[in-house]
């Protein structure tokens, strides 16, 4: 089929997939009138593929089936590559004013997690599996998202805990047969997945021997028997309390899918039973994963950087030295945002053929940005004042009565107009929303499993500092851990 038009890709969707929005069973999700809005800053990504201007960026020629190929299901070999799908995502990212188009990032970091597993495990048929499944998205060009989180029940019990309220709290193999497997249980906060075409379903966590079952891995249609998805509302509409826009609004959506004994013939079946190797899956794909990550927080970090800019300027303060180091920090978050993301690719790990971002620096880039995300919006919600909470609305702008007394008083600097000041303090509530905290803290996982990572990924650095400083010391021979 080669490269899929934005027009198959929606109408791919219309497959019979089980879809819930807001207490009602949706039949055409490119149809609705607000996941249709998801599905259209989903199919930025399919635009751009077709558009001369990101052909480098978006397309790949593929020797082997001799026709272009998403970027995104190309095997990254080194560092240009992994620079390449980091700029791909970045520019993506941009195009949907911030929001990831997302139709083949996430999925291609589980593949791309999937097949390193399988080369390590030095299995060649599920290494023969993956691949030919790889070669089924390159030719097909499908939406394909990864549903890694289980709903997880008591999170600090294993999955297989007796004390689990239930033995589904994680997705798990409940039937094999000479054909395929059964699964049962539920992912949560699947981004995507009510309208992308497949999904990788990949384990949460390490599993111990106990947890076998759980230790599954596979790819499924969106419209299997079987499965169920519930998408979390979203927002398709500014209010009509804020300055109407032309753009196009951009917002992705996320399902818990529900897995009630579905059926996934082996050819599907990436992982089986084989604990030891649940680990190997879950870690790869956080390291590609929180690449993905810290490239498209770039544009929101940009975007961040630029209304601090500007409501200082209409504010006129943008000149007082507390207002300039402010800004100066913003600066320094973006661009300590940039080089992290950049150098994990720059210094990658190659593991099963796959060029992989490094682990520390990856970790260290999303870990920056969350922790610090809080403090570029304290900064901009200082600079922009009470007004961005007080500010009349739209409404009473467009008041004839109203209109003239807002726009006279509400000015800041001389010769920018009120309309404009008002705007921003749109846009900057936009930006700066509570949902967005949630994404920033917990998209491709908490805080704390950075730092864990981090912290595991840090133990040859932290002993050859210590044996430095031991040598300065001029201490002989220290044995302790
Ligand atoms: C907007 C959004 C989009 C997302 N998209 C996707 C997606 O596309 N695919 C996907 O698979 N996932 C997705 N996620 C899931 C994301 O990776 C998780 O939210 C994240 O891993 C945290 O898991 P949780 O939400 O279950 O929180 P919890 O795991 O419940 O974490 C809450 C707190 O408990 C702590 N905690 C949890 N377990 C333990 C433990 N055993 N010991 C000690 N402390 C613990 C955490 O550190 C954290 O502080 C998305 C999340 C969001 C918010």
């Amino acid at each position: 089929m080669g490269l899929m038009s934005p027009e198959q890709y929606k109408a791919s969707l219309n497959d019979g997939r089980l879809l819930y929005y807001k207490g009602e069973k949706i039949e055409d999700v490119a149809k609705h009138h607000e996941l249709g809005v998801c599905v259209d800053s989903m199919a930025v990504d399919y635009h751009m593929a077709h558009d001369s201007k990101y052909k480098d960026l978006a397309v790949v020629y593929d020797e082997a089936l001799g026709e272009d190929i998403s970027r995104f299901f190309h095997v990254p070999k080194d560092r240009e590559e992994l620079l390449k799908m980091l700029e791909l995502i970045i520019e993506g990212t941009r195009q949907g004013d911030g929001y990831i188009p997302l139709a083949h990032d996430i999925g291609a970091d589980a593949l791309n997690a999937i097949s390193i597993t399988a080369h390590t495990m030095g299995d060649q048929n599920y290494i023969d599996r993956i691949e030919n499944y790889r070669n089924y998205l390159k030719k097909e060009d499908l939406a394909v998202v990864a549903a890694v989180t289980c709903v997880k029940g008591d999170r600090v019990l294993r999955p297989s805990d007796p004390e689990q309220e239930h033995p589904d709290t994680y997705v798990r193999i409940v039937d094999k047969n000479e054909k395929g497997i059964v699964v049962r249980g539920a992912k949560a906060h699947i981004s995507g997945a009510a309208y992308c075409n497949e999904f990788f379903v990949i384990p949460s966590r390490a599993m111990t021997e106990k947890d076998a079952d759980y230790a599954v891995a596979f790819a499924i249609q969106a419209n299997a028997k079987g499965i169920k998805q519930i998408a979390r509302p979203v927002k398709t509409k500014i209010s009509s309390l804020e300055f109407p826009m032309e753009r196009p609004v951009r917002v992705i959506t996320d399902s818990l899918i529900i897995f009630d004994d579905v059926f996934v013939p082996w050819d599907r079946v990436f992982l089986c039973g084989e604990w030891q190797h649940a680990a190997t899956m879950v870690y790869n794909f956080a390291l590609m994963h929180r690449r993905t990550g810290s490239a498209y927080r770039i544009p929101l970090t940009e975007q961040l950087v630029g209304v601090a800019q500007a409501i200082a300027e209409y504010n006129g303060v943008a000149k007082v030295p507390h207002v300039r180091e402010k800004i100066t920090d913003l600066v320094i978050y973006l661009e300590t945002l940039k080089a992290l993301a950049r150098s994990a690719c720059q210094e990658p790990i190659t593991y099963g053929g796959i060029a992989v971002p490094n682990p520390m620096t990856t970790n260290i880039a999303k870990y920056h940005f969350a922790e610090n995300y809080h403090n570029a919006v304290k900064i901009i919600q200082d600079l922009a004042g009470g007004l961005l909470v007080t500010a009349p609305t739209y409404k009473d702008y467009s008041h004839p009565d109203l209109k003239e007394d807002i726009k006279k008083y509400l000015v800041g600097k001389a010769g920018i107009p009120t309309e404009q000041r008002l705007r921003m303090f749109d846009l900057i509530r936009r930006l700066t929303s509570s949902e967005f905290e949630t994404i920033v803290l917990h998209g491709e996982g908490s805080m704390q499993a950075e730092r864990m990572t981090i912290y595991a990924e840090a133990r040859k650095v932290i002993k050859d500092c210590k044996k430095i400083a031991e040598e300065l010391a001029e201490i002989e021979k220290v044995s302790l851990e």
